[in-house]
């Protein structure tokens, strides 16, 4: 997925690898906790730069969205989804951020995962867009049922298609750290109105 490397040629140029950026709180002061998300429902943000939350079992609220485009497990670097975080409640402000951890998701160009065949006795799955735990499980049944021989890929739930190299992929980080800034703009204007 976020990690293809060479197991493929053109794997690792078919989907571009975005780092998303986790902070953890430390447990929110009772009072806090009961203002935010007091159902502990789990929030996914359909706005223009992704971002998602919940509070966890130890009372921290646990939340995910851009940061660096580069490893890091230091919570300065994370600025924005801290920002973001004080956003939607004011007072985190007084709250300290006790972990911070990254990873690369992959996303496609057309934003769906993709699902290819090179060859016989070969499937590749991966582009699950940051939503891929659930995804990634579900298609693993199909996929091993497909290469046992139990079912045919023509019968797999996602469509199988040819692989395809994005153009310019080599200059990844600077496209998404600009596509990521003309959204946060976007957004900015958006909630203006
Ligand atoms: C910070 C972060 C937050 C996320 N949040 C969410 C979320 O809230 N909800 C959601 O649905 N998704 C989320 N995702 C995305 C989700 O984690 C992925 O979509 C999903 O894990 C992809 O599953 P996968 O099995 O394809 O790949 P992976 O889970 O990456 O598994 C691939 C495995 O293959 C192994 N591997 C790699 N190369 C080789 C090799 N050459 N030989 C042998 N083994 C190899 C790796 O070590 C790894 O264990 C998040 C991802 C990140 C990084």
């Amino acid at each position: 997925n976020g990690y293809a490397d060479r197991l493929w040629p053109g794997l690792a140029e078919a989907s571009v690898p975005v780092f998303s950026s986790v902070l953890a709180s430390e447990p929110l002061p009772s009072e806090l906790a009961a203002r935010v998300m007091p159902g502990r429902q789990v929030l996914y943000e359909s706005g223009l730069v992704t971002v998602y939350c919940r509070v966890d079992a130890a009372g921290r609220l646990v939340i995910g969205g851009r940061g660096p485009m580069r490893p890091s497990s230091d919570a300065a670097s994370m600025g924005a989804v801290r920002r973001h975080a004080e956003h939607l409640w004011p007072e985190l402000a007084s709250v300290a951020w006790d972990y911070a951890w990254n990873g690369r998701v992959s996303i496609t160009p057309d934003h769906l995962p993709k699902l290819h065949a090179p060859r016989a006795g070969l499937l590749i799955a991966y582009g699950y867009n940051g939503r891929g735990v659930a995804l990634s499980t579900a298609l693993g049944a199909h996929l091993a049922e497909s290469l046992t021989g139990s079912v045919t890929t023509e019968t797999l739930p996602l469509p199988v298609s040819d692989m395809k190299r994005i153009a310019f992929h080599r200059f990844w980080p600077i496209g998404v750290q600009g596509a990521i800034a003309a959204s946060r703009f976007r957004q900015m204007i958006a909630d203006l109105f």
